[in-house]
Parts: C-alpha cells; sequence; structure tokens
C-alpha cells in the first residue's frame, strides 16, 4: 500500500484531465442505472482495498465537523461541545469546523480510529463513491482520487463500464 499511496498523487494528475472530461460528459447524460452501479463499484472495491493498510483520508485531509458530530463525539469523551471545539478544532476559510492539523487526532498507529463508532458523517461517508446521484460530486471526486486509492480506482472502472 505504501507504494500505491506514494504514486497516486502523479496517477490522478495524469489522468485528470480524462477524468474531467468524462465526468461533463456524465453529468449530461447519467445513465439511468448509475446509482445501482455505483453501489456495485464501491462494493467491489472495498472488498480488496483495505482501509486499515491505507488510512490515507485521517492522514491527509481530515472531515468537516457538523453541530450534530461535535455534540455526539463531545458526549463521547463525556466533554461539553465547546471544550471539545477548543481542543481539536478550528473554524476554516469557509468557517466549518476542521481538525486542528492533521494527521486524525483520532487516528491510532495501527490505523484504527479510537472514534470510530460516533466518528463524523464525513468520515462515514468518505469517499462517498456509493452515494447517490454520483455525478453531482464530480469536482470533489476529482480531488479524491487523488487521495483515495479506492476512489481512483472505482473511477477508473466507470469509464470501463460506462460508454458516454
Ligand atoms: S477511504 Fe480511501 S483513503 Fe480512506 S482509508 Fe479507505 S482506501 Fe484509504
Ligand atoms: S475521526 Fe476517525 S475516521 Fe475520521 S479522520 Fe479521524 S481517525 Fe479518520
Amino acid at each position: 500500500m505504501k507504494e500505491v499511496l506514494e504514486q497516486l498523487p502523479k496517477r490522478a494528475m495524469e489522468k485528470h484531465s480524462e477524468n474531467k472530461k468524462f465526468f461533463v460528459k456524465l453529468k449530461k447524460k447519467a445513465p439511468k442505472n448509475l446509482d445501482y452501479l455505483m453501489q456495485e463499484l464501491h462494493d467491489k472495491e472495498f472488498t480488496q482495498t483495505d482501509c486499515l493498510t491505507c488510512a490515507n483520508c485521517c492522514k491527509t485531509t481530515g472531515p468537516l465537523f457538523t453541530n450534530t458530530d461535535i455534540e455526539r463525539i463531545a458526549k463521547f469523551f463525556r466533554m461539553k461541545a465547546v471544550d471539545f471545539i477548543d481542543r481539536y478544532l478550528r473554524l476554516d476559510e469557509e468557517n466549518d469546523y476542521v481538525l486542528q492539523r492533521v494527521p486524525c487526532t483520532f487516528l491510532g498507529e495501527d490505523n484504527y480510529c479510537a472514534i470510530y463508532d460516533v466518528r463524523p458523517k464525513a468520515c462515514r461517508e468518505f469517499p462517498h463513491t456509493d452515494r447517490k446521484k454520483f455525478q453531482q460530486i464530480s469536482n470533489l471526486t476529482l480531488k479524491n482520487v487523488a487521495i483515495c486509492p479506492a476512489a481512483f480506482n472505482i473511477v477508473e472502472k466507470m469509464k470501463e463500464r460506462i460508454k458516454i
């Protein structure tokens, strides 16, 4: 996995223009079965890619924390939300709460998440490749393929399966 992650930004850059063109066409003419196809590609990819050998999302980006996330995680630590924010979060340029630093504070040496059961919604959903109307998050996906090897593979499979 180490080598895969080292190569990923370069491979994503090489595919960027092709991917961008593909997503422009996909937005205009998404196949009717896109939701089903994405679920299939996502499920298949994650039988082959083990997040515990990777954790690149937790190491390099980190999620947004919604107010609901903050309340839930603070409760888990038996902290007040305001103290949790002070200790772990900051506001970014778009006024969203994000981690003060990456790799994520809650990521263990073994790549396990210390708050897995109560982790932010954004962590649960990353890399969003099984979400409905996938064509609507093409800009985000163009970035995610440089971070997430599973998302990279899923987009490559999409291009093979969807001829537009
Ligand atoms: S979601 Fe993607 S980047 Fe995150 S750990 Fe899994 S394979 Fe790696
Ligand atoms: S909260 Fe957990 S899943 Fe989310 S970035 Fe941190 S370690 Fe990863």
